[in-house]
């Protein structure tokens, strides 16, 4: 992966700067939830103040799907960005036009804007070429931090870079692809995937790729059912794609040619609903007393195998739970994985927001070299696509046309 101009590239003193953020964090009744999104952009806002720039912070919020809607404004968040920020924050009312001139008017020794959710506009998603040319309006230069958004060529992550050439990556999209790139283009050995989750058809791509690069591909959650189903294993009700039974023998084949180690459990729970106060019990996966019972989660077995695996590894990449660890008793399989990932002395990434959860929960978060911000972004990296939001980006030694 080619690396790319990042802010500390850019001449900043003095200068306006629009930074590209992923602010699009759970927000309920104005009160922001879980804030790490927020925290995460900090290094990179600090970075331009400290060198002088007055910063104008654009973001998406959930889904508003071109309306002004007041349920998805990002005016919560500048209350909460003024207090883990230490300074004063001015919100503009709308992220183009008159409102961000009187916002910019009354920013003072703060030099803070953030503007509404710039998803208030169709223009957008749209990556609409006049919206782009308004965004740009409010700045000098560009920074894209926001990894999270960076699958998508939007207009304030594409567009923008049309009325704004001096351009670089933030410091926390410069981590994730120094982090997520480093981890394909030369992991150390042996390099170890994990891959969970309820389906192979939204892994394919992922699976395909990391088969030319890891040694071993650890399989869990929903998706080995497919890969069951298609070794004649009784699966009962199990979440299975019917429609790639060939795709999962094609990735066997695939994985047994290359001498990749596709690993797929051994043992597993079973229960007769997702309710976590039915009973529930491990069965071996070759077992037919599953019945018409659904596999939940991987068994000890499994996961003392998996841990053996992951404890020689020197890379591990991680996406996607090993069962429905939303359910108290379907978690065991899940958690220990994060915790045996946590305990190797392997680089490890981990990416999703449930493996990342997951993480959180098993309290082992420190122990992970590489936590993922952008849940879609990394799959599609991991999947060996360029990312639109980075592809336009100058790279590293461009200077400004
Ligand atoms: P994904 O978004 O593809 O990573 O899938 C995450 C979801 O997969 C989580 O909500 C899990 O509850 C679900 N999941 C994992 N294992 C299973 C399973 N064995 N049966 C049904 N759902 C599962």
């Amino acid at each position: 992966m080619i690396a790319k101009r990042t802010i500390h590239d850019l001449a900043l003193d003095g200068r306006r700067v629009f930074i590209r953020v992923d602010f699009n964090v759970p927000i309920r009744d104005g009160v922001i939830g879980d804030d790490t999104r927020i925290r995460a952009a900090l290094p990179t806002l600090q970075h331009a103040l400290d060198r002088g720039a007055t910063v104008v912070l654009g973001s998406h919020l959930g889904r508003p799907n071109g309306q002004a809607t007041p349920t998805f404004s990002l005016k919560p968040v500048a209350a909460h960005l003024e207090q883990v920020l230490g300074r004063p924050v001015v919100f503009a009312e709308d992220c183009v036009g008159a409102p961000v001139k009187t916002a910019l008017g009354q920013v003072g020794s703060g030099r803070v804007v953030l503007l509404e959710n710039l998803r208030f506009h169709p223009g957008e998603e749209g990556n609409d070429r006049e919206f782009a040319r308004q965004l740009a309006e409010s700045a000098d230069c560009y920074v894209n931090d926001a990894f999270g958004a960076a699958h998508r060529a939007h207009a304030s992550t594409a567009g923008i870079l049309n009325h704004l050439h001096d351009a670089a990556a933030g410091l926390l999209m410069a981590a994730e692809l120094r982090h997520l790139g480093g981890l394909l283009s030369k992991p150390s050995r042996p390099f170890v995937a994990i891959l969970g989750g309820a389906k192979v058809s939204g892994k394919l791509e992922v699976i395909d790729n990391l088969l030319g690069r890891v040694d071993a591909l650890l399989v869990g959650g929903a998706m080995a059912y497919t890969f069951f189903l298609a070794q004649g294993h009784p699966v009962g009700r199990s979440l299975v794609e019917t429609d790639l039974l060939e795709t999962t023998r094609r990735i066997l084949a695939d994985a047994a040619k290359r001498g990749v180690q596709l690993a797929l459990p051994r043992d597993h729970v079973v229960a007769p609903s997702l309710d976590g106060d039915a009973t529930h019990e491990t069965l071996a996966v070759d077992d037919p007393a599953i019945g018409d019972r659904m596999g939940v989660d991987i068994g000890p077995a499994t996961v003392a195998r998996y841990a053996e695996v992951i404890a020689n590894a020197k890379t591990i990449v991680w996406n996607g739970p090993m069962g429905v660890f939303e359910v108290e008793p379907f978690a065991p399989g899940t958690v220990a994985v994060a915790k045996a990932v946590a305990h190797s002395a392997a680089r490890s990434i981990v990416g999703g927001g449930d493996s990342v959860s997951a993480i959180g929960r098993a309290g082992v978060a420190d122990a992970i070299t590489h936590i993922s911000t952008g849940g879609g972004a990394s799959l599609e990296l991991l999947g060996g696509r360029t990312l639109p939001g980075v592809d336009v980006l100058p790279d590293a030694g461009e200077g400004v046309d």
